[in-house]
């Protein structure tokens, strides 16, 4: 492969170097959903790990892109990334045991447990009103908080929003706030 098309040729077109180039504009969007996701969490006051370069050690952790430790669970985001191959979440949710959350550039997420995967309808993310914290759940299954584990019927829910819309319309994360945090 000639790094450069001859001269008199250039209107020809060199596929390999357009495939490249598309699969910039892939890792663009993927960074782009990360930089997102990354924004929003910290915005909810939400605990994750870039997993990336952050040490973990399980096929999860070389697969997903966040790991959140409050409630043990995985975000993988919807878009390749560099070195990554395709990710199955339904079979990495079965492997694993753990809740693995999908999440798109658009803002919608749904999450895969036990090998079952959960529309964006049937994906919630939900504030306790006990604890104060965030955390991800399938509408189906218990409302009990994988944080601090309260339960109250749906009384500890103190705010709900589905995974079949956007939620950074819902709440907009801009980066002011971040820089303030950074002065403070
Ligand atoms: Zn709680």
């Amino acid at each position: 492969m000639a790094d450069r098309l001859p001269a008199g040729e250039e209107g020809q077109v060199d596929i390999k170097k357009i495939e490249t180039i598309l699969q910039f504009e892939t890792y663009r969007m993927y960074y782009n959903a990360c930089h997102q996701w990354a924004k929003f969490f910290e915005f909810v006051n939400m605990a994750w790990v870039y997993c990336p370069g952050s040490g973990r050690v399980s096929e999860l952790d070389k697969t997903a892109d966040f790991y959140l430790p409050d409630q043990g669970a995985y975000f993988v985001v919807d878009f390749g990334r560099p070195g990554r191959g395709f990710v199955d979440c339904k079979k990495l949710s079965k492997q694993s045991g753990r809740s693995v959350i999908l999440g798109s550039g658009d803002g919608t997420f749904r999450i895969f447990e036990g090998g079952e995967a959960f529309s964006g309808i049937e994906t919630v993310l939900c504030r306790c009103a006990a604890c104060g914290r965030w955390y991800f759940m399938n509408e189906p299954g218990s409302y009990a908080c994988r944080v601090c584990g309260e339960y109250d019927g749906d009384h500890h829910l103190l705010q709900w929003i589905d995974g079949s819309g956007n939620v950074f319309e819902k709440m907009p994360v801009g980066c002011e706030w971040l820089f303030q945090r950074m002065k403070g």
